[in-house]
């Protein structure tokens, strides 16, 4: 059969970020640390980029911070992507991107199962103004009908806004107290997952504008990750912020979820 073909594209852009700038620079801090000879290519189940999968890296998209114009040009590179045959892996860039990137895949899939890892719901019908915030890629993506299932993992800051729109939306919220990895459901394709680093503690991921006490270990995003069986048509990893990072450390994990990713998604496909 066909080796299964991952596109790489960056999204350098954190215009949309409420609290501090820095996840622009990120899609080429994690590409240097996908390419560093400090690691291999291999993913933890022994499948290797460039053998078992390819992982083409197309480089970053030309964004110009003029949010509507972004949101075509992320639409187009996403939507030519599945037109040829490719699994999108998108490397943020704030999480505002997440909702150009579901619409155009949704355009070729229908109504997608989303699994998404965050310290933050993103579901704010605005923040602060701006109804394309990080905060809000999620209200955005449900209120358009892009998502049938919306499983949330890793959220430990939910307001009373929050907790509202939860429920209107019928968001599935893993509780993070007493989490374990199979407390996830296995959810059916096709899935997309959106992978918001400061769902992670910070101890592991310290490099995020907003870190949040009290996050899931790498090795429980890889459990739950590894638990999922569906067809995943796309995914991205977003909110890295160099700024705030210590000796690549946040880089590093983003590249190798980025692996891992790919890894499971070859696996589901075979
Ligand atoms: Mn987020
Ligand atoms: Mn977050």
């Amino acid at each position: 059969m066909l080796t299964p073909t991952f596109h790489l594209i960056g999204l350098p852009t954190d215009c949309n970020s409420s609290f501090a700038r820095g996840p622009a620079a990120a899609p080429g801090v994690i590409r240097a640390a996908l390419w560093s000879d400090r690691g291999n290519l291999a993913a933890e189940d022994g499948q290797e980029i460039g053998l078992d999968f390819q992982l083409e890296d197309l480089g970053d998209l030309p964004l110009t911070e003029a949010t509507p114009a972004d949101d075509a040009l992320i639409r187009a590179a996403v939507t030519d992507s599945l037109k040829a045959g490719a699994i999108p892996l998108l490397l943020g860039g704030d999480h505002a991107v997440s909702f150009p990137i579901v619409e155009a895949i949704a355009a070729q899939h229908g109504p997608l199962s989303i699994l998404h890892f965050d310290a933050h719901p993103d579901i704010y019908d605005d923040f602060e103004g701006n109804p394309r915030s990080h905060a809000s890629p999620f209200a955005r993506i449900l209120e358009a009908g892009l998502c049938r299932r919306l499983v949330q993992v890793g959220i430990r800051t939910l307001n009373r806004h929050c907790r509202e729109q939860a429920a209107r939306f019928g968001v599935e919220i893993v509780p993070i107290a007493d989490f374990a990895p199979d407390k996830v459901p296995v959810l059916e394709g096709p899935l997309y997952v959106s992978l918001d680093l400061d769902g992670i503690d910070p101890s592991e991921a310290p490099g995020v504008s907003h870190p949040e006490p009290g996050g899931l270990r790498v090795r429980e995003v890889l459990a739950v990750l590894r638990a999922q069986t569906a067809r995943i048509v796309g995914a991205d990893v977003v909110e890295l912020n160099p700024r705030f990072d210590t000796n690549d450390r946040t880089a590093i994990l983003a590249a190798k979820l980025v692996r891992e990713l790919a890894a499971t998604a070859a696996r589901n496909l075979r």
